[in-house]
């Protein structure tokens, strides 16, 4: 959906009354109402003059597929030049509605156990096209459950700081009492250590969160599963983070995914925890999800000695829930699959 400012000057070119515009937002955002036609309120000529210039999405969705269980929606998107994307929609046992956005289309890192970074960049989002894939599932939600979306994580397709402004206005957007309202504090972006990025995050007033993928301790062995460790190195990462956190007060929050046999050992363990001892962080690590790429999932047993070796250190622990594994929900690996068709 445009931006409320984008709506205003539309009305106001049209010689439409600017009150209007609130209507619209509620109709879209509060009632979950996506066809024109159907929003009472307006006189016909608004109806018209929205359809045609205001379309309350930006994409098509092509496919979609609900777990067993109704507890991940993965949807993929056809956006305007034909280009597609996912977003994924959890709900979760504690009663987190919790919405997986896109932020690029592929992603040119190229991580090597990451489905979308075997697809290559092709663009950035626009601020829309990312605000949208959460109204989407808002109004999913809605309509099928009666439930609403109350977080966001930017774990998508893309690296959000390598599309930063468009990120920060769709996170205004989500954020807008009048449109979505979600608490910046329910928002986490994600990044594979992109330092400028995070240098710009800890000026924003907003409170949202910040997820580092760190997935190795050593820099060798990161660099070989993420290019992009090689200009952005771990001693530098570190160093970014620690003026991040004297700045915003926050807590980081680590990303691991343990893949079998490469960063699982109980020495990467030990390694991990002394290395960011006593920082104001978690850990969060996520089973990985395989895909055609060669990497296996290290399985519970690894996952929980690694776990409790990198408490031991003081630093606490999470294993990530895995859901929808039936559907493929690993990042960009829908969007993968559908190219290869
Ligand atoms: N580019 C950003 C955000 C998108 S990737 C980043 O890298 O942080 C979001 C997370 O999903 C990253 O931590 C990434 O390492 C992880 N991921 C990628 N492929 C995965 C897979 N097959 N199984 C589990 N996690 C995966
Ligand atoms: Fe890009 Fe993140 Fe995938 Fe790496 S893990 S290729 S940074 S999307």
């Amino acid at each position: 959906m445009i931006s409320k400012h984008s709506l205003t000057e539309l009305f106001k070119t049209h010689h439409l009354p600017v009150y209007r515009v609130k209507q619209v937002f509620h109709a879209i955002y509060k009632e979950g109402e996506s066809d024109y036609s159907k929003m009472s309120v307006l006189p016909a000529a608004a109806k018209i003059l929205l359809t045609e210039h205001a379309p309350v999405f930006c994409f098509s969705v092509v496919r979609e597929v609900v777990s067993s269980n109704t507890d991940t929606v993965k949807t993929l998107f056809k956006l305007k030049d034909g280009k597609l994307i996912e977003g994924v929609l959890m709900r979760f046992r504690d009663g987190r509605r919790s919405v997986c956005v896109s932020s690029q289309v592929g992603c040119g890192l190229k991580c090597s156990f990451c489905a979308t970074g075997t697809m290559g960049f092709f663009r950035n989002l626009t601020d829309e096209e990312i605000a949208d894939q959460v109204l989407y599932f808002d109004q999913w939600l809605k309509k099928f459950h009666h439930e609403r979306v109350d977080h966001v994580i930017f774990m998508g397709m893309g690296e959000p700081m390598l599309n930063y402004e468009s990120v920060m206005s769709a996170i205004r957007t989500l954020n807008d009492p009048d449109a979505l309202g979600i608490a910046a504090r329910h928002i986490t972006v994600s990044t594979s250590g992109v330092i400028p990025g995070i240098v710009k995050l800890s000026d924003e007033e907003l409170q949202i969160n910040l997820a580092v993928s760190l997935h190795s301790p050593d820099q060798a062995l990161r660099e070989s599963i993420m290019p992009i460790a090689k200009p952005y190195t771990i001693p530098k990462l570190m160093e970014a983070l620690h003026d991040y956190v004297e700045k915003t007060h926050r807590r980081i929050s680590y990303e691991y995914v343990m893949l079998k046999n490469i960063n699982d050992s109980p020495q990467t363990a030990r390694q991990l925890g002394k290395l960011i001892r006593g920082q104001r962080c978690h850990v969060n690590l996520i089973p990985y999800n395989e895909t055609y790429l060669g990497f296996s999932n290290s399985g519970k047993s690894r996952i929980d000695e690694f776990r409790e070796i990198v408490e031991s250190y003081g630093v606490p622990v999470t294993v990530r829930v895995s859901l929808g594994q039936d559907i493929s929900a690993a990042c960009g690996q829908l969007a993968v699959e559908e190219k290869r068709k």
